[in-house]
Order: C-alpha cells, then sequence, then structure tokens
C-alpha cells in the first residue's frame, strides 16, 4: 500500500537503492559512489541511504541468481521460513524488509528511489504502482517540469495484484527506469540523466519538507493493460521478432493493424486490437526468458489533488 504523507510528516527517512537488478550499471554504480560519499544525497532536512540491493547478482554482472528481487517483496516471500536453504533473493528481500520496512508498516522508511535500465528506448521512465500515490504523483509532475526531455509516467500496478516490488516497502517509492542502455555497460549520457533525476527528486521532497505546498494538476500517465507475448511454437521457440516499425517506438500510439512483428519466413503481424495502445519495454533483453515482447499500455490524463505541505516541525 502506498499513500499520501499525511500532514504534520516530512520524509526524513529516505532511500536510493541501485542494483536491484545485477546488470543495470547506472544504478549500481551510482550507489557504490553515493556509499563511498553520500554528500550529493544531502538536503537541509534529510540525509538519502543509498543502498545496493543485489550484491551477489552486482558483483556477477547478472540479473539475479535464482529469482528477480524486484518480484519478491510479496507476502509469501517476505514471510518465508525456509531462509537458509532458499533462494538467494527471497533472503535479501527478508534483508532490505528488515532495513527498510516492514512493509505495509508505521515503521517504514517513507520513500524508496530503485534506480533502473532497459535497453528499451524508455528514456527516462518514472515508475509507480498507481495514479492513487499523489505524494509520488506530484513527484513525477515536478521532475518533469525540472528536467531536460520526456519523463513517461508509467503505472504499473494491475487491480487486485499485490505490490511485490522493492520501491513497495517504503511508504511511497519511485522507480527510474532509463534507457536505452544495454545490460552491463555505462553510458554516460544515461548516467548523467540518472543523477540528475535522483537530484530532483531529492529537491521535491526537501522543498515539501521545507513547507511548501504543491497545488493540483492534470497530468499524463500510461497504465499497464497486459505484456503481449513473442510469436512462439508449441515448444516456446521464437518464431519471429520485433517489427522494424515498432522497434524503439516506446511510448508512441500502436493503432490496430499497425504492424508489431515480422516472422522469420518474412510474413508480418499486426496488431489486432480494438484500440489504440502505447507499447512500453519494447524488446527489453530481460523479458525474453518471460516471452514478452512489450506491454500494452493505455495512455490516461489524470487529475492530482493539491499536496499540502507538512506543519512546521517542533523546535
Ligand atoms: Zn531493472
Amino acid at each position: 500500500m502506498s499513500s499520501t504523507p499525511s500532514r504534520g510528516h516530512q520524509l526524513d527517512r529516505v532511500a536510493v537503492t541501485g542494483g536491484t537488478h545485477g546488470n543495470e550499471l547506472s544504478g549500481v554504480y551510482l550507489v557504490k559512489h553515493w556509499l563511498q560519499n553520500p554528500s550529493e544525497l544531502q538536503r537541509g532536512t534529510f540525509a538519502a541511504t543509498p543502498f545496493l540491493a543485489n550484491p551477489k547478482a552486482t558483483k556477477r554482472c547478472i540479473r539475479y541468481l535464482s529469482q528477480d528481487l524486484n518480484r519478491s517483496f510479496t507476502r509469501t516471500f517476505l514471510t518465508s521460513k525456509e531462509t537458509q536453504d532458499g533462494p538467494y533473493e527471497v533472503r535479501q528481500a527478508q534483508e532490505i524488509n528488515q532495513l527498510f520496512g516492514p512493509k505495509g508498516s508505521a515503521d517504514a522508511f517513507d520513500f524508496i528511489f530503485d534506480l533502473h535500465n532497459t535497453v528499451s528506448n524508455m528514456v527516462a521512465c518514472l515508475i509507480l504502482d498507481s495514479e492513487e500515490n499523489v505524494f509520488t504523483m506530484h513527484m513525477c509532475h515536478y521532475i518533469q517540469k525540472h528536467t531536460q526531455g520526456p519523463c513517461p509516467i508509467y503505472l504499473y500496478g494491475l487491480p487486485g495484484q499485490e505490490n511485490y516490488s522493492l520501491q513497495s516497502v517504503a511508504k511511497n517509492g519511485l522507480g527510474l527506469e532509463l534507457g536505452p542502455q544495454p545490460h552491463g555497460v555505462l553510458r554516460a549520457d544515461v548516467l548523467s540523466h540518472m543523477r540528475a533525476l535522483v537530484a530532483c527528486g531529492l529537491d521535491f521532497i526537501d522543498l515539501f519538507n521545507q513547507g511548501t505546498s504543491f497545488p493540483a494538476f492534470d497530468i499524463v500517465a500510461y497504465k499497464i493493460i497486459e505484456p503481449m507475448d513473442f510469436p512462439q511454437s508449441p515448444s516456446g521457440e521464437l518464431l519471429g521478432f520485433v517489427h522494424p516499425q515498432l522497434q524503439d517506438k516506446d511510448f508512441f500510439p500502436l493503432k490496430p493493424g499497425d504492424p508489431i512483428f515480422q516472422l522469420f519466413s518474412g510474413e508480418e503481424i499486426f496488431y489486432e486490437g480494438d484500440a489504440t495502445i502505447y507499447p512500453a519495454f519494447i524488446n527489453e533483453a530481460a523479458y525474453y526468458e518471460k516471452g514478452v515482447a512489450f506491454y500494452k499500455m493505455k495512455k490516461c490524463t489524470f487529475s492530482i489533488p493539491p499536496l499540502e505541505a507538512p506543519e512546521a516541525s517542533a523546535p
């Protein structure tokens, strides 16, 4: 569950996690740098805590050892008792839950920024569970206004689905998904962009803590519908690949009848839905193991209510 911070509560427990996927190197190396020199994460009203979320995967420069850490923050995994011989990421999720949670409790951290990269052309994507998270929607709006380039908002929560992500351990959270960058590679432009986004998010929290209120606004965001699988044989072999006209067109409109795949035979496959969608994570390397070619998204406009400043803290 995420919630708007109630009036009277500043956010002073903030974490910045990288290496949740061990081969997404912008977050890995920014966090390693901040662990040595955390001054960049300090603001007047708080200091954020850097944390390397999956050190074993990071060391081997792989996404994960046993299972995806960023899908491991469900009640089932967090309360699992077979931790000694169990999957490494389940133990790691439980440790993170101890450090920054417990998830859903009053003791949980106020905010987690979780840093990711994608090989897809997602630019500087801002990822959160739902538009109902008013505080984080205000942060997204602030980041869009105060940083360079597009920052599409990606809402990943599905109705009735338990929130499984690392950032869900805190009361509020934001995933930064920057790309295109190959996994296992550092690109200067992507690294500096991520650094600017984190700085801007920290500035927003600091302004809020200092007593700034933020007015209501309307904002465009993309809400997940469902994954679109690659064309596959009954045994799971790929029968084709993302169509050249779709490649790199993340968050562009895709209309019924537009091409989405090309088969190895040369045949084209066209989108058969009945409405325009906005694909995201097109041809993301990490989703091949799931057979997912992209995620179908719908473009929505939301009216976000004002965010009231916290009351001044007692001297
Ligand atoms: Zn990731």
